[in-house]
């Protein structure tokens, strides 16, 4: 069995990528390395540096016929996509239609799409379920809830079985700081380097944090499921910065933190139902907020000297 792994030397992907092999799969990444980096895979695997929005990707459809496609490749900063929508466009909608053509056309059996809790954007419940109003507020947002459209059209126009999973905060070893939902890996990074840790506004705002093999298991375990869906794919727990601030605290003492203004923008709780998905994937989260902090808080530790400033 083959797997395409699209963004598969970025943080979800590479250990997808793991997860996938380890299962007994042939594992091929495509990743331009604009925040990905090849020392995150040290599994057998094939590699194509490309951009998703590249035509002359359909060679690599063409010389091997996938399985499955984990499509993770995007731009992923919210920020980011307010100052450069076109750029947003580019990789996460026309790069999507791109790799949802070129599946369609390569007889691929499964199309998983990482989509986002951003999302539901300015909807202020809690926890939000997947039939809640979405009303995104940055083109990333927009540019995720586009791409599950086309993915459920692929399904219609093409048969192409897709699935669309909605992130939440994802943390663990490898996250680039570059992204938004990269908190906690911030605060491992800037407690190793002897840095302030910013916290905007009180610290009382909450999200809901997932551990990236939680995230991987629902990857895996949705390569199976034979419906064009939506499914959250979260703790469905609530913490705040402050909480995080306290558990790394008891494993790596610290004492510069500095309170400044909120964020512009910034929502002041989120929290993702799991109900749908743990019944229709048979899946739930493992790994306690404590457990996955740990791993990543270990991982830090022995590899902080590469990722220094
Ligand atoms: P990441 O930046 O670590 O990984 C993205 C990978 O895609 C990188 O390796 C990058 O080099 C590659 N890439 C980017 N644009 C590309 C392009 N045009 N062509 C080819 N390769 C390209 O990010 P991540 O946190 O692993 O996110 C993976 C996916 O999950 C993204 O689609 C993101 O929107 C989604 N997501 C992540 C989170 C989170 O908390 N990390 C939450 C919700 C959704």
């Amino acid at each position: 069995m083959k797997v395409l792994i699209t963004g598969g030397y970025g943080f979800i992907g590479s250990h997808t990528a793991e997860r996938f092999y380890k299962e007994g799969y042939e594992v091929y990444i495509l990743d331009n390395l604009s925040t990905g980096n090849k020392d995150n895979i040290k599994i057998e695997h094939k590699f194509y540096n490309m951009n998703i929005e590249d035509k002359k990707c359909c060679e690599i459809f063409e010389n091997n016929e996938f399985d499955v496609v984990v499509h993770l490749a995007a731009q992923i900063n919210a920020q980011a996509s307010i100052e450069h929508p076109y750029f947003d466009a580019k990789s996460n909608i026309l790069g999507l239609i791109n790799m949802l053509d070129l599946a369609s056309k390569n007889n691929v059996k499964k199309f998983i799409f990482a989509s986002s809790a951003a999302v539901y954007g300015s909807n202020k419940k809690l926890p939000l379920s997947e039939k809640d109003e979405c009303s995104p507020i940055s083109p990333y947002g927009v540019s995720k809830l586009a791409g599950e459209e086309y993915c459920k059209l692929w399904k219609t126009m093409y048969a192409l079985d897709t699935i669309c999973l909605r992130f939440s905060n994802v943390y663990g070893p490898r996250q680039s700081i570059k992204g938004d939902g990269g908190v906690i890996s911030i605060f491992m990074k800037n407690i190793f380097n002897s840095k302030i840790l910013y916290v905007y506004g009180t610290g009382e705002q909450t999200r809901d944090f997932i551990y990236i093999e939680d995230v991987v298991d629902a990857i895996f375990k949705s390569r199976n499921f034979c419906y064009a869906d939506v499914l959250n794919i979260s703790s469905d727990n609530q913490c705040s910065v402050n909480r995080i601030l306290k558990i790394i605290k008891k494993l790596h003492p610290f004492d510069r933190v500095q309170y400044t203004s909120p964020k512009k923008g910034d929502i002041l709780h989120s929290r993702l139902s799991n109900k749908y998905v743990t019944y229709k994937l048979n899946w739930i989260p493992l790994y306690s907020l404590e457990q996955g902090i740990e791993r990543t808080y270990i991982w830090y530790k022995e590899n902080f000297k590469d990722i220094l400033d």
